[in-house]
């Protein structure tokens, strides 16, 4: 079982929208309504961002508890991680915790219009490839496979929902 926890308030339609893709794939997926939190104190004021690992830390004292396989995190912060200006999402390779970030998944953040669906299906892949990280799988070549390394949106849009031939799992 796949366990889908909010860090803060996450949108319940965009929680349950990805925990019924997560299903598709990686079978029963729950969403516990527990919210989890990252000490603001971790807050990077002149970045405006959080390092992941903090976020990476409280999922792995909330695993010790939790009964899940995988343990997938949501956040609408802005995460970072040394040597990158900014990351989508981050996972423990082979490990049961990983954690996305909605805040540049999110079309407004580009300027442009909100829009629901898309942020739904960027969400639904980001979910998917941290996932697959989880279980395993590592950074893919295939540019239309979910295990291709997303270095901006256009690469996240770019790539479909599907796992390729060899990912597949
Ligand atoms: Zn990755
Ligand atoms: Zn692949």
């Amino acid at each position: 079982m796949i366990e889908i926890i909010q860090f803060g308030d996450i949108d319940v339609h965009l929680l349950q929208n990805i925990c019924k893709e997560v299903e598709i794939v990686f079978g029963e997926c729950v969403t516990s309504g527990k919210k989890l939190q990252v000490l603001r104190e971790y807050f990077d004021e002149k970045r405006r961002q959080y390092e992941s690992r903090h976020f990476l830390e409280v999922l792995a004292r909330h695993a010790k508890n939790s009964g899940a396989e995988k343990i997938l995190g949501i956040t609408d912060e802005d995460l970072f991680t040394p040597g990158l200006n900014f990351i989508f999402g981050q996972a423990y390779m082979s490990g049961r915790i990983c954690i996305i970030s909605t805040h540049r998944l999110n079309p407004g953040f580009y300027g442009v219009r909100e829009n629901e669906a898309l942020l739904l299906e960027r969400c639904a892949k980001e979910a998917l490839h941290e996932l697959g990280h989880c279980f395993g799988l590592e950074h893919c070549s295939d540019r239309r496979c979910i295990m291709v390394f997303s270095n901006s949106i256009t690469d996240v849009d770019k790539k479909t929902k599907k796992f390729c031939e060899k990912c597949r799992i």
